[in-house]
């Protein structure tokens, strides 16, 4: 018998996945609640307290946004998304009511596990904030939040406002897949949700400052048809 690993909602309306995910999960050590409907899952969530909720965006009551925004009014808990190709608007538009990652079926269950388990620990890091220093290291570069700074092996970087907006909402849910809406949000305001140009422009220039290989990029990651997600950073 493994330790607790963490107590697991899980959405999902199709008894095959159902029966195979929650077998591998269990075998890791969760405790697994599953519900085969929206409204079923929301009163799950409600009741077990869990760690983690997987959501399927297929489901026959609701649609997955809906849930969502429902959860989010009184939950802060990760939420991990499996939705089918043909669901690709909709899984932007989970991310954007927030939903913390997603997986396309089918799916492996070590990706699930390890995305899981980086929620787990995100969600962890994020409880313990309150202890954090705000600053962070991506490679050669520090990043220091409270004091405005970002440097490269001691050497001032110098970032423009756009730029520090875009790096600091990447920073503060690292890990996490923010969507081109969130940043654009971010960076530039409401009303340039669409301009997803600008994105693509910021975002390279960020990469080229803080990146060793601005094509090889191992820091700011970019989910294809998504947003960017910021990957192999440690607080200080
Ligand atoms: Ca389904």
């Amino acid at each position: 018998m493994q330790e607790h690993a963490g107590n697991i909602v899980f959405i999902e309306d199709d008894p095959h996945i159902r029966k195979l995910v929650k077998g591998a999960l269990e075998q890791e050590g969760f405790i697994v609640h599953e519900a085969t409907s929206a409204r079923a899952g929301i009163v799950e969530a409600g009741t077990r307290k869990p760690d983690l909720v997987i959501l399927d965006l297929g489901l026959p009551d609701m649609d997955g946004k809906a849930v969502i925004t429902e959860l989010r009014s009184w939950s802060s808990v990760p939420i991990v998304i499996l939705s089918a190709r043909t669901q690709e608007s909709e899984k932007v538009e989970a991310l954007d009511a927030g939903a913390d990652d997603y997986l396309v079926k089918p799916f492996g269950m070590p990706e699930l596990l390890a995305r899981m388990r980086a929620q787990l620990r995100r969600h962890a890091r994020g409880a313990a904030r309150d202890g954090s220093t705000g600053r962070y290291r991506l490679g050669e570069v520090l990043v220091d939040l409270p004091a405005r700074s970002v440097s490269r092996n001691g050497e001032p970087l110098h970032l423009t406002q756009i730029e520090y907006r875009l790096l600091s909402t990447l920073l503060r849910d690292a890990g996490r897949v923010i969507t081109h809406r969130q940043l654009l949000v971010a960076g530039w305001g409401p009303s340039h949700v669409d301009d997803h140009h600008y994105l693509r422009i910021y975002m390279q220039r960020l990469r080229q400052k803080l990146e060793r290989d601005a094509t090889q990029p191992v820091h700011i990651v970019t989910e294809i048809g998504v947003g960017y997600r910021l990957a192999e950073v440690a607080g200080e």
